[in-house]
């Protein structure tokens, strides 16, 4: 597979970079090293992404040439005319850029190559690179440089979003799907001159009061201790986060610290957004949570990290988990 994706490198022209809907760390890290690094072997991409991604990921995809296919379409479509290769990174399936651009990535008629650590590819890919024991998309985007022999072409802005990625994947290196390599990689990312603290600080360093605020009152007056299940949920309604001017990105990690709370072991957060209520869910030790949620909520993700949604308002949406939630401790 590595020799197909170096073959697909050397032949394509204009090649997309693609990544799934309200792109995380993740997504946007391993989109711009990947654009970086095409640049470096002479090529010339853009990166299109579903939806405006958070505020906070904004300064990573300075000096990249991006789209937002939401509100520029028809320029995307243009491009994707004179490109024999598209690119997926971060995501299994076409369905996962959304409803309004998945029939780009489906319909593109030239080659297309996944990048992605989710289990359970679809086939809609021409070259699949699919290895779900690694932390990040950003990790394999290392490793596919790296068994391409291209490392010597590493340098810092390509290193910038392979960190962004890693870190923000495995909650700063210290979920289970951290390995040896990952540090080894982290190492040589700071040894080509990667500045780490700076990528932490423009993460973790970048609160307003609101979301601060939104933070806490979600955690002092929302958070519930099931009583039967070592389960915490949070739930927040649209007039809810909009007291709190809540943006892009706001309740990101919110999950996290309910997985924190001693004796927890699965957290699920329900944001009611325009469309329905999107669910967020994290477990630990013996129970997963991503089949649970794709069998019940059309959505999927990695075993202790998963997502879905739900087209029923907040209220139906949480009385249909709660008649249902035996299934996540069985
Ligand atoms: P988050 O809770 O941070 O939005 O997502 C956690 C994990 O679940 C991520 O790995 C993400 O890929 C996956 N995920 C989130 N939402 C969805 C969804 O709607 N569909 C699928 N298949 N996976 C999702
Ligand atoms: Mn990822």
């Amino acid at each position: 597979m590595i020799q197909s994706l170096k073959e697909a490198l050397l032949n394509c022209q204009n090649p997309i970079i693609t990544t799934h809907k309200s792109p995380d760390g993740d997504a946007i890290g391993s989109s711009v090293s990947w654009y970086h690094f095409l640049k470096k072997i002479g090529k010339k991409p853009i990166v299109v992404l579903p939806d405006q991604p958070a505020v906070f990921l904004l300064p990573f995809l300075e000096n990249v040439e991006y789209f937002v296919f939401e509100s520029d379409s028809s320029k995307i479509i243009e491009f994707s005319e004179t490109s024999n290769l598209l690119f997926c990174l971060d995501y299994n399936g076409s369905g996962r850029v959304g409803a309004t651009m998945e029939s780009f990535v489906r319909d593109f008629s030239m080659q297309k190559v996944m990048i992605d650590h989710h289990p359970n590819p679809d086939s809609f890919c021409d070259i699949i690179i699919s290895r779900t024991q690694i932390c990040s998309t950003a990790q394999l985007i290392y490793d596919c440089i790296a068994e391409m022999d291209y490392l010597d072409l590493l340098d810092a802005e390509i290193g910038k979003g392979i960190y962004l990625g890693i870190m923000t994947d495995t909650g700063s290196f210290r979920f289970p799907s951290v390995d040896k390599n990952t540090h080894l990689i982290l190492a040589k990312l700071i040894e080509i001159g990667v500045k780490h603290y700076e990528i932490h600080e423009a993460i973790y360093d970048v609160n307003t009061i609101d979301r601060l605020q939104l933070r806490g009152y979600a955690i002092a007056e929302k958070l519930e201790i099931h009583k039967d299940y070592p389960l915490g949920i949070i739930s927040l309604s649209k007039e809810e986060q909009e007291r709190f001017h809540c943006q892009k990105g706001d309740t990101e990690g919110l999950v996290n610290v309910i997985l924190s709370i001693e004796g927890i072991s699965v957290a699920v957060f329900f944001k009611e957004e325009n469309e329905g209520v999107k669910l967020s869910f994290r477990s630990k030790g013996k129970y997963f949570v991503n089949e649970f949620a794709s069998k019940y909520f059309g959505g999927g993700g990695h075993k202790y990290a998963a997502g879905g949604i739900s087209s029923s308002n907040l209220t139906v949406t949480m009385n249909q988990f709660h008649s249902l939630v035996q299934e996540l401790f069985q």
